[in-house]
């Protein structure tokens, strides 16, 4: 059997290794459009901010080392056409188009920056953060710049302020929504504006950008509200998942351009399967399409995907949509619904929010780290949690992650053994304080 994987990062090449050791025997075929396969974007913020000086630790596998393990490798091939009924790729390489076939198609063609289209927003002081080539200019670029203006307060906005704050550059954020981080509830992103601000960077909150333009060797960012200027600009708006050359009227897709697929990493379409930024999961608990653009899902799925092509009975599953950044010295978690999120669902929910230290009050540098639950009203099984703090804040998610998956009650999680030592916890944890204290 031929198994054609387009896209050669962390969805696609998890698949290809994986299937390759499942099935010796199969012929798999990657098509890469860039000259870089298999590596680690979610690294590329620390690139950036020096904390890791060489871009080579983030490429995991080297093309030669997968045709060492036989398997065909295509860099700087790019699928401009796929025949769903002839089961038939159109690829281009170089002024070169040709065609190939395949008996089962995986889609792992991930997702590019958004770029909004704003005047100015091509400029060559304009920067996204997407692949390693970005990583490499933006590096760069940082190393002559004293100032930086983010647009867009997301998850990859804040990564690189943090990375612009730790080489001591003066950074700028400009989000059009009237909160950073908005995948949280309002407080959580207050807090972490709070935080932002006593760092030294500047927020420009509820206004979009309409001009990008240079002057006196300076970035001019035109807001709706007045204007922010800097020495170059990184635009961190969102992805968009690469999926242009699929045709829409066969292939179904969410309104972003997601293909939808099932638990199995099945579309509409027999034999063609989509993992990774391209794809949607099947949200854990609105059992909805649910596009959730993270690295933690692309590996997973790949490897899934590769069993369930090798034959054996596998499923990815639901997810939930769990996530953790770090925000210079904050830490934050999600996993499930937040409150807004629920309530826009039309979930009958209660919440609650505590705040308690780290480990036991008594030993040395305690912190605080407050942490939200959301939990259905009448079973009282946990939704959501969301948590912040300064440190041993991120890993204290997954016990929650665990608890929702499993459909577990307020209650049960409130008087669950989890370990106690004074430097690392009280006897009563933050986390049972956050479900136990609920009425
Ligand atoms: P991609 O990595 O986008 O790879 C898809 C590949 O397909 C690309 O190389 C592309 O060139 C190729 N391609 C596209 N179209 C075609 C075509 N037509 N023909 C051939 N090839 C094509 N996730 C987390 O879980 N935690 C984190 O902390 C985190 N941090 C991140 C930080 C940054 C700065 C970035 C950019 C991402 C981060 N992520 C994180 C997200 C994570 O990196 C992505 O979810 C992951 O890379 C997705 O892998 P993928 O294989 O689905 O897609």
């Amino acid at each position: 059997m031929k198994t054609v994987i387009i896209g050669g990062v962390a969805a696609g090449m998890s698949t290809a290794a994986k299937l390759k050791r499942e099935l010796k025997d199969e012929h798999i075929v990657v098509y890469e459009k860039t000259d870089e396969v298999s590596y680690g974007a979610c690294g590329l913020p620390y690139y950036v901010s020096g904390e890791n000086d060489d871009l080579n630790k983030l490429r995991i596998r080297s093309v030669a080392q997968f045709e060492k393990a036989g398997i065909e490798v295509h860099i700087n091939h790019e699928v401009i056409d796929v025949d769903f009924k002839k089961k038939q790729l159109k690829i281009k390489h170089g002024d070169e188009i040709f065609e190939d076939s395949y008996d089962r198609l995986v889609i792992a063609s991930g997702a590019a920056a958004i770029v909004p289209p704003i005047e100015g927003a091509n400029h060559d002081k304009v920067h996204v953060l997407k692949t390693l080539a970005d990583g490499e200019a933006l590096k760069k670029a940082a190393d002559d710049a004293q100032s930086v203006a983010i647009v867009g307060g997301g998850y990859i906005g804040l990564e690189v302020a943090e990375a612009f704050v730790t080489r001591n550059k003066k950074v700028k954020i400009i989000e059009r929504l009237d909160h950073v981080l908005t995948t949280f509830d309002e407080e959580f992103s207050s807090m972490v504006e709070e935080h932002l601000k006593a760092k030294g960077v500047e927020l420009y909150l509820s206004q979009g950008v309409t001009k990008i333009s240079e002057k006196d060797n300076h970035m001019l960012i035109e807001t709706e509200k007045g204007h922010v200027e800097a020495d170059l600009v990184v635009m961190a708006v969102g992805v968009s998942p690469n999926t242009r050359f699929l045709d829409r009227e066969q292939l179904d897709m969410l309104r972003n351009g997601a293909i939808i697929t099932n638990e199995k990493m099945e579309t509409n379409i027999k034999d063609v399967y989509a993992a990774g930024d391209c794809a949607t999961i099947v949200h854990a608990i609105t059992k909805q399409a649910a596009y959730v653009p993270l690295g933690t899902n692309a590996n997973k799925q790949g490897r899934v995907l590769a069993e369930i092509l090798a034959g054996k009975d596998k499923a990815f599953g639901q997810g939930l949509g769990s996530a953790m950044i770090k925000v210079i010295d904050l830490e934050l978690a999600k996993t499930g619904l937040g409150e807004k999120e629920a309530r826009d669902a039309g979930m009958d929910i209660i919440t609650n929010t505590i705040t308690s230290y780290d480990r036991a009050g008594y030993y040395p540098n305690p912190t605080d780290v407050t942490i939200k639950v959301v939990v259905d009203k009448e079973s009282r099984v946990l939704l959501g949690a969301q948590l912040i703090g300064e440190k041993n804040t991120a890993l204290r998610l997954n016990p929650f992650v665990v608890a929702i998956d499993q459909q577990m009650t307020v209650d049960r999680f409130s008087l669950l053994d989890f370990g106690y030592a004074p430097p690392f916890a009280s006897t009563w944890d933050v986390m049972h304080i956050a479900t136990s204290t609920i009425k």
